[in-house]
């Protein structure tokens, strides 16, 4: 069982909260627990205060320390261990699924929920290890960010959602957001659900939410299609793949250094750029099978697939501003590696290039 601690000063909040719907059913279930602990049942103020104004001055209060510690300590003797004390802030790593997945594998979490204007610092450093925010505003209190928290972790606890696929499946386990969803009635309001998820040919089905998935994530948040982490991996296996080639290996970074300066300051939207990248990684691998073993391996989508080839393979030929960039990334590294003269560089800028960067980095690197 998972046992959530939570340090606050509106318990009923917590439980109200929590104890609704799915994590509720998986506390009645034994199979998380979750525990909102009154901070002011610990303070030693007679009148029950455990606030007060800043020193330096400035504007609201601060929670003191001293209740803060002891209710940690009491939780810390019931668990029997030091535990992991996350601190809801807006100052803290903002929260994601992957962090959610990570926590989920402790036995023990304990929450701290600030009011005010936060609580003293120097009880903060003696008890907190993770500072966690869960997005850039700043809310009244922590109690809903731990709550938020602990809905997530729960939801990767085996057993907590009755079906454990779904979680995988979820928009961010995979960087794409989800696929849409679709139920009865067949026909709403003249819109028909597509034609494919009532086909029961599931290879096609999962094709097509791939497809959508994609879709979806570029048009909603290219952010996340752009930093999935594949290119990073990429980047290392063609090294592994070229090892013991230097000059190989370091082409390959410059012009992909090249390739996304370019394309950033060219602003080019997140898709293009994508296939700009992996084809500027992989584009050394030359055609054929090879090309396609790396990018299948890497499980990119179709349609990137076959416009990195179609790059790759068409060496420049092909048309389109993620080609136009590739090229003059190749050629500026060229210039640099087969030391051209500048009348050669002028030629080929004025002849090939079309970017206003590619131009204007061509003009830095004359030698005059
Ligand atoms: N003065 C603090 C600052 O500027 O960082 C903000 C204090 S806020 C009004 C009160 C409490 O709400 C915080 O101590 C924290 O526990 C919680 N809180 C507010 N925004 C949050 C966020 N985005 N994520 C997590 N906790 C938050």
């Amino acid at each position: 069982m998972k046992n959530y601690y939570v340090m606050t000063l509106f318990p009923e909040m917590i439980i109200n909260g929590l104890e609704t719907s799915i994590t509720g059913r998986a506390k009645k279930n034994g199979i998380i627990n979750f525990e909102a602990v009154n901070i002011r049942d610990f303070t030693n103020d007679k009148h029950g205060h455990v606030d007060d104004y800043p020193y330096g001055g400035g504007a609201g209060m601060v929670m003191q320390p001293q209740p803060v510690y002891d209710c940690y300590k009491y939780i810390e003797s019931k668990i029997g261990k030091k535990t992991r004390v996350i601190y809801l802030t807006p100052q803290g790593k903002v929260f994601n699924q992957q962090m959610a997945k990570e926590m989920a594998q402790e036995d023990n979490l304990v929450f701290l929920c600030g009011h005010y204007e936060g609580i003293d610092e120097r009880v903060l450093e003696m008890i907190v290890t993770d500072y966690v925010s869960i997005g850039d505003y700043v809310l009244t209190g922590g109690e809903l960010p731990s709550m938020v928290m602990i809905d997530s972790i729960s939801r990767m606890v085996k057993g907590v959602l009755s079906n454990d696929v779904s979680a995988e499946e979820e928009s961010f386990s995979t960087n794409l957001l989800e696929y849409p969803q679709y139920t009865r009635p067949e026909v709403f309001m003249e819109k028909k659900v597509p034609e494919v998820l009532l086909s029961g040919h599931h290879a096609n089905i999962e094709k097509w939410r791939k497809k959508l998935s994609v879709e979806r994530t570029v048009q909603r948040r290219p952010d996340l299609f752009l930093n999935d982490g594949k290119k990073d991996e990429l980047i290392e296996y063609m090294l592994e793949y070229y090892e013991g080639d230097a000059s190989r290996i370091l082409n390959i970074l410059k012009v992909c250094l090249l390739a996304d300066y370019i394309a950033k300051r060219e602003n080019i939207d997140e898709r293009t750029r994508y296939i700009l990248e992996t084809a500027a990684i992989v584009r050394g691998v030359g055609s054929g099978k090879k090309l396609d073993r790396i990018l299948l391996k890497f499980n990119f989508d179709e349609e990137l697939i076959s416009r990195v080839k179609l790059i790759v393979e068409g060496e420049h030929n092909q048309s389109g501003l993620d080609n136009q960039i590739l090229f003059e990334s190749d050629y500026l590294v060229k210039m640099q590696e087969e030391d051209m003269s500048d009348e050669e560089i002028i030629n080929i800028c004025s002849s090939k290039f079309k970017t206003g960067t590619g131009k204007w980095i061509c003009e830095q690197i004359l030698h005059t």
